[in-house]
């Protein structure tokens, strides 16, 4: 079975290791390669990839110019907007959002219940599209979007998630939640002393999350009191991988499997 990583610059990425491990344990016959792709070489490489592979992930920056190279799309994925698996079955290729499952996932083992909650998203970027969609289909209270630059959003999250308030920095200072999650960059390695809020902000949150999974403990993370629940990006970035495999597989596995490959990976990073 042949998988493997579209991409722009590939070098840093944990998904062959990841995908690696998972076929460890799981006694599949599986290879994942790298295929970096310029703009230009993507219909070329989605040939290939159509008529040689069972399936691959894509990431930055193809995630949403890839689609327009597929059969059919997943409806979580057409409503983010964003392909990140692709399954390539009886010649027909099919793009799923596995951010979004990932992200999901992510909660539910940390117990971090979201219908009727009040929960703040930092940023706007691509990983925030898909975790406001998973927000909103699962009807979350009330939903803040926090961006620089509320001007420049487009109606994409308005139409994903209808009741989604577009807020800045200084407005987010003056809101009480149940949940801060963190879809900005901001004190990702190799930049790790920064936060994208001020501690009093953390601090007016029941729960902070931050998507960054290196380093494990990012300063926003840092600036939640002793006591406070705080989850990092890592289980998601695992999750997101084992949901690609549950659709290249058609089967399900068990949060177990993810925590195993998540150990075996921490002690890489
Ligand atoms: P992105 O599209 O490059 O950026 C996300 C958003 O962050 C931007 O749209 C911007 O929103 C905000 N932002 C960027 N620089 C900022 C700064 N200096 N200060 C404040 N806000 C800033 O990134 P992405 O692909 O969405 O990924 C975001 C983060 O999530 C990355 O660290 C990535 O590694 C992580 N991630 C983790 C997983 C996982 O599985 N754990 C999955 C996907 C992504 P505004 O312009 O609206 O402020």
């Amino acid at each position: 079975m042949r998988y493997g990583l579209l991409g722009g610059k590939l070098v840093h990425s944990l998904s062959p290791q990841i995908h690696e491990i998972f076929f460890n344990y799981t006694g599949i016959n599986g290879s994942y390669e790298l295929l970096e792709s310029s703009a230009e070489n993507l219909p070329v490489i989605m040939r290939q990839v159509k008529e040689k592979m069972n399936g691959c992930n894509v990431t930055i920056p193809h995630k949403i110019a890839v689609m327009s190279f597929l059969d059919d799309i997943a409806p979580e994925a057409l409503a983010i907007g964003a392909v990140n698996t692709i399954v390539i079955r009886n010649g027909k290729t099919t793009g799923y959002n596995t951010d979004y499952f990932g992200f999901g996932r992510m909660l539910e083992y940390n117990g971090i219940k979201i219908p009727g909650k009040k929960v703040a998203v930092l940023g706007s970027g691509g990983a925030a599209r898909a975790v406001i969609k998973y927000l909103a289909d699962k009807n979350v209270g009330e939903l803040y979007l926090v961006t620089r630059t509320p001007e420049n959003i487009d109606n994409h999250f308005k139409e994903m998630a209808p009741s989604c308030n577009v807020i800045d920095y200084t407005q987010l200072e003056k809101i009480n939640g149940n949940v801060l999650i963190n879809c900005t960059p901001v004190g990702m390695y190799p930049r790790m002393d920064a936060s994208p809020v001020k501690r009093k902000v953390v601090e007016a949150f029941g729960v902070a999350v931050d998507i960054i999974y290196n380093p494990a403990q990012t300063i926003l993370l840092q600036q939640a009191a002793a006591g406070k629940k705080t989850v990092n990006g890592l289980f998601m970035l695992v999750a997101q991988a084992v949901a690609a495999q549950e659709i290249w597989q058609g089967r399900q596995y068990d949060s177990s499997l993810i925590l195993k490959i998540m150990k075996d990976l921490e002690r890489n990073i």
